[in-house]
């Protein structure tokens, strides 16, 4: 078994309009953006990442805003709820404060005896608010969440499955332990993990698979801390037979990624270099940052790039 994961590192969305999925992510649920950059793969569309006031793993996620993206339709082999840890008590502040947003699908729930707000995001992104009362991390606070109520970063995350038995073998050997179950959910915690430690699995064996668009959830990544942590749970996993990728670059964190048993993409990454690699931590998020690939590109780039902030006129504009 594994003892090198501390839990989730980042989730990595897909969003329809960058825009607004700025405006919620930053002036509803008040996370601060800490990067503003493009997608590795298609530098004409955006990867915005919001957290804490650094990007602290375990708190971060990650948007593909694809203009125009079709909706994704909700199914098996995804993650299917994510979900933010907040203090106790501070669910009647959210859920009048979301309802005053005209945030949808706004539901008060238990889950296993902690108290919860459903809720989603502008594309039908699925999300709860979790009360979570020995959390110790931190939230972002900004000028709209008063810190008695911020999100301290992520709690968990959902997977909706047909079958869960190899998933949870699969989590089982990264060093989760089961803790409950009840009806057809199971949850999963990471002994000593970074608060962002419990994964619960639905087994759905009835649903159809889910068909990715705007508002699901590309990938779920793993927390670990460096590149000989990350070198191990790949060798690791290769020799358990799972397809992994080479270690990729992802300037901010190292990545490794292999699809499981399920269906879900998981994605290992590392806590270093970390978000204030390339701008420092009081202006993090402000300007655009691009891959040394594509900064040959910038003017054109940032030209076909709509602004995101309510106050500027494009992500070239002069700082
Ligand atoms: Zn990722």
């Amino acid at each position: 078994m594994l003892d090198q994961i501390k839990g989730v590192h980042h989730i990595t969305s897909l969003a329809a309009d960058a825009r607004r999925n700025n405006r919620f992510f930053t002036d509803t649920l008040g996370l601060r953006r800490v990067k503003m950059t493009v997608n590795f793969d298609a530098p004409e569309v955006y990867h915005l990442y919001y957290g804490d006031e650094v990007g602290t793993p375990g708190s971060v996620m990650t948007y593909f805003p694809f203009p125009d993206a079709a909706r994704g339709q909700a199914g098996v082999g995804e993650v299917a709820d994510v979900r933010f840890a907040v203090p106790e008590g501070a669910l009647d502040y959210w859920h009048e404060r979301l309802a005053g947003c005209g945030v949808t699908a706004l539901a008060r729930e238990a889950l296993f005896g902690v108290g919860r707000l459903r809720f989603e995001g502008p594309d039908g992104d699925r999300f709860s608010l979790v009360e979570a009362p020995g959390d110790t991390r931190t939230g972002w606070t900004g000028d709209v969440v008063p810190a008695e109520a911020a999100i301290r970063g992520f709690a968990g995350a959902q997977l909706c499955l047909r079958d869960i038995g190899a998933e949870r073998e699969l989590l089982e050997f990264m060093g989760y332990e089961k803790t409950e179950s009840a009806g057809h959910t199971t949850r999963l915690v990471l002994p000593g993990g970074n608060g962002a430690d419990t994964i619960d699995l639905a087994a759905q064996p009835q649903t159809a698979a889910a068909r990715q668009g705007a508002g699901s959830v590309h990938h779920i990544a793993f927390a670990v801390a460096d590149r000989s942590a990350q070198a191990d749970v790949r060798a690791a996993l290769l020799d358990t037979g799972y397809q992994v990728t080479p270690v990729i670059d992802r300037d901010y964190f190292w990545a490794i990624y292999f699809r499981t048993p399920g269906g879900v993409l998981f994605e290992v990454a590392t806590h270093e270099p970390g978000f204030d690699r390339d701008e420092d931590t009081a202006h993090l998020g402000q300007s655009l940052k691009l891959p040394a690939r594509y900064e040959p590109m910038r003017e054109r780039i940032a030209a076909g790039l709509a602004p995101i902030d309510d106050d500027d006129h494009g992500a070239g504009a002069p700082e």
